[in-house]
């Protein structure tokens, strides 16, 4: 059984207060998948560039990531490339050049269509749900988006999501898409749009979980060492639907044990931490399943009383 995840794969330029990098390999659904591999069998969708290079695909094989879906068309890779504010809270995009990515058309492998989970990277909502139309057999799927598709194609956003069991949005997104300022009231109205279950992010005050019996709050790691938090938002999905998947949950047999989505939501904070750690995806290339499981550890003892 394995986690379909769909989204950039890219090359990014970064530049925080701690370094720069011009150019190293991003792309939200690099992070999603790097992240989830700790956790089960991923299946990438993406599509890149005749520059892609050897040993980023490596770095995928490495975790064991299934790329057939991962398309490699004449052309450059999506570039991307951003600036931090001092604090790190602020993001300025110098750079975005689509390349191959403006021909993203997601065609899934015969043998991705069965699988039970699906993690909808943030890209055009037509896309996400032409996914959607190519899976049969879905157990659980939902995704991410952001203020360009809420304001831009809502109502092409709000079909999409119609059809998902939960949604990964940040705070000021949530706002965006329910017009209510009051992040409980938000949640109500977003549920009420489809996804059943809501994780609202928080940058570095940590997330919030809402679903049909409550809500459920996780604080955010303070980090000894902060390089850059590109790739945090994705990596915190690819933990969250990442355990998930480990659990074999599966909504159709009965409401998802409240318990194991608060479980999910804080290996995803611990998956975003380790995220920021290190430039780009390079945490990635050392971390290991003992590491991610004393860090959960860590965030039960700052969080019971
Ligand atoms: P995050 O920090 O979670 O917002 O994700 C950062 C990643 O998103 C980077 O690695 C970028 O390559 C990728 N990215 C930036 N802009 C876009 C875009 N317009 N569409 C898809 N991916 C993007």
């Amino acid at each position: 059984m394995s986690l379909v995840a769909v989204g950039s794969v890219a090359y990014d330029g970064v530049e925080t207060p701690h370094g720069k990098v011009e150019r190293m390999l991003g792309g939200a659904c690099t992070y999603i998948a790097l992240s989830a591999s700790y956790f089960t069998h991923v299946k990438i969708v993406a599509v890149v560039g005749e520059d892609f290079a050897k040993e980023d695909r490596n770095l995928l094989d490495s975790r064991n990531i299934d790329t057939s879906g991962m398309e490699q068309l004449a052309g450059k890779t999506f570039f991307w490339s951003g600036v931090y504010s001092a604090d790190m809270n602020d993001r300025t995009t110098l750079r975005t050049d689509l390349n191959v990515f403006a021909e993203f058309d997601p065609k899934l492998p015969e043998h991705y269509k069965s699988q039970p989970y699906v993690l909808l990277g943030n890209i055009q909502p037509a896309l996400q749900h032409s996914v959607k139309r190519q899976m049969n057999g879905t157990r659980l799927i939902g995704g991410d988006t952001m203020n360009y598709w809420i304001n831009d194609f809502r109502q092409e956003l709000e079909e999409t999501i119609r059809h998902w069991d939960f949604l990964l949005i940040n705070d000021s997104e949530a706002r965006l898409l329910s017009g209510e300022s009051h992040l409980g009231r938000a949640a109500e109205k977003i549920m009420a749009m489809g996804p059943r279950t809501l994780i609202i992010k928080r940058g570095e005050y940590g997330a919030l979980l809402f679903h049909a019996r409550g809500h459920f709050a996780v604080p955010g790691y303070l980090l000894d060492q902060l390089q850059d938090p590109t790739g945090a938002g994705d990596c915190f999905a690819g933990g969250f639907m990442g355990y998930l998947a480990e659990e074999g949950v599966d909504p159709a047999t009965g409401p998802i044990d409240a318990k194991i989505l608060g479980r999910a939501v804080v290996y995803g904070s611990v998956m975003g931490s380790f995220c920021c750690e290190r430039f780009g995806v390079d945490r990635f290339r050392t971390l290991t399943r003992s590491e991610i499981d004393k860090r959960f550890e860590e965030f039960r003892n700052l969080t019971s009383f």
